[in-house]
């Protein structure tokens, strides 16, 4: 069972999630449970960190934001203690989640859980710090932004859970985001192909490690609010019972920045170097585009996540005097969006439907990008909301009124 940072947000909502566990635990489960840092703890703790200095050092940043879930979960198991039933509290690092040692986005390696498993035979409820492991020689690391939800599912897939729960401040998956989409329709189930994709393209509600951890183990996840008992959204294998919609979702992402190189020769290998360089640094790259060469040179353009831009910035620097290229201009006010649907593999038109509706809001579009089951436009960032309500009505999914 695993709660966000709005679900332990305060010393009352800490008390509702010990009732939650100790009720599970009544109803005769094992319980293990994972938590995150108390509400916007690990923003302001990130603020903190840049009023200090503008690039802290990776290794010291994790340290600090590793605190915020140590606190959580050593509140909140005595909160268990409190109404009288066993709990203990384990760090990441305790329960041996090793990770790489990518700094503020580590990957998880290797999980051990036999910790977890012998304070569960202690009848313990068990309370593991979400977003945190430590690397093979003892370094604390954080798995990114969201990464509570990798926990759980890494635990869960340890444990040998029967689901991974996972309760938030909305009941479940929607078709939009609840926030841009007043009329977005909860999803009763979903495949792991198409929560992959959403969580991908920017529908954090849950984090696309964690989907992409629970399609890799088979771990079912149960994704639903921590204010009420309604049933949520199931993510697991495809099967017969999974809605057959040509679109399911909409989905947008404003984290990331588009970045241009600007008279880029035109010769093989080039490209090879930039994307070396910035993979080398780090960053994540996401769509690419080049344009057509004129006189040998071209332009190369492309996204990462705007939390990459500095390494980027320092990677580009080091490739680009040495390829011969001209300079290259950052534009962070981008946003992506992207329709996702299992459906679109057999559907031909989809594309051109995306672009006629965004034509007609007067959205202009900048890079465009496709997988078998998503399509995804680069669009300017103030145009964000009209372009995926736009998108949402057209396909279908607006709830009725
Ligand atoms: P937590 O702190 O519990 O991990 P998050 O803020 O990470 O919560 O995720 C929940 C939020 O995700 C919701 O409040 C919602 O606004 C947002 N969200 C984005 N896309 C979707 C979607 N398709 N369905 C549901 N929620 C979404
Ligand atoms: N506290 C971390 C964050 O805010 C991890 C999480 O909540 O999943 O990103
Ligand atoms: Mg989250």
């Amino acid at each position: 069972m695993k709660f966000g940072g709005t679900s332990v947000a305060s010393v009352q909502r800490m008390r509702a999630v010990a009732d939650r566990l100790i009720a599970r635990r009544t109803a005769g489960d094992e319980v293990v449970a994972v938590v995150s840092a108390m509400g916007k703890v690990t923003d302001e703790l990130l603020a903190l960190a840049h009023q200090i200095t503008p690039h802290p050092s990776m290794r010291e940043l994790d340290m600090l934001l590793a605190t915020g879930e140590q606190s959580s979960i050593a509140l909140l198991a005595m909160a268990v203690q409190a109404a009288g039933i066993p709990a203990i509290s384990f760090t990441g690092s305790q329960v041996g989640i090793v990770t790489d040692s990518v700094y503020s986005k580590a990957k998880i390696l290797q999980l051990d859980a036999a910790r977890v498993m012998d304070a569960l035979a202690q009848h313990n409820i068990v309370i593991v710090a979400g977003f945190q492991g430590r690397t093979a020689d003892g370094q604390i690391t954080t798995l990114g932004r969201g990464g509570s939800d990798t926990t759980a599912v890494a635990l869960a897939a340890g444990v040998g859970a029967d689901v991974c729960e996972i309760y938030t401040d909305v009941d479940g998956v929607y078709t939009a985001d609840p926030r841009i989409v007043p009329r977005a329709r909860k999803i009763r189930r979903v495949s792991y192909e198409e929560m992959l994709e959403m969580a991908a393209s920017g529908a954090d509600v849950l984090s696309m490690r964690s989907v992409e951890f629970a399609r890799n183990y088979g771990v079912t996840i149960h994704c639903r609010s921590s204010f009420t008992d309604q049933p949520g959204t199931i993510v697991k294998e495809a099967d017969s019972l999974m809605e057959d919609a040509i679109v399911s979702a909409v989905t947008s992402d404003t984290s990331e920045a588009k970045i241009t190189i600007r008279g880029v020769p035109d010769h093989p290998g080039v490209a090879a170097r930039v994307f070396s360089t910035l993979a080398g640094a780090n960053v994540n790259v996401d769509m690419i585009i080049q344009n057509i060469s004129e006189d040998g040179q071209t332009d190369i353009s492309f996204t990462a996540p705007e939390t990459d831009l500095h390494r980027a910035g320092g990677a580009l620097e080091a490739v680009i005097s040495g390829i011969g290229a001209r300079t290259w201009t950052i534009d962070d006010n981008i946003a992506k969006i992207s329709l996702v649907g299992a459906g679109m593999k057999t559907h031909p038109g989809i594309t051109a439907r995306m672009f006629k509706v965004l034509a007609a809001a007067g959205v202009n579009i900048d890079l465009i990008s496709t997988s078998p089951i998503r399509l995804s436009c680069i669009i300017a960032q103030p145009q964000v909301e009209v372009a995926v309500r736009a998108l949402h009505t057209e396909f279908g999914l607006d709830a009725s009124a």
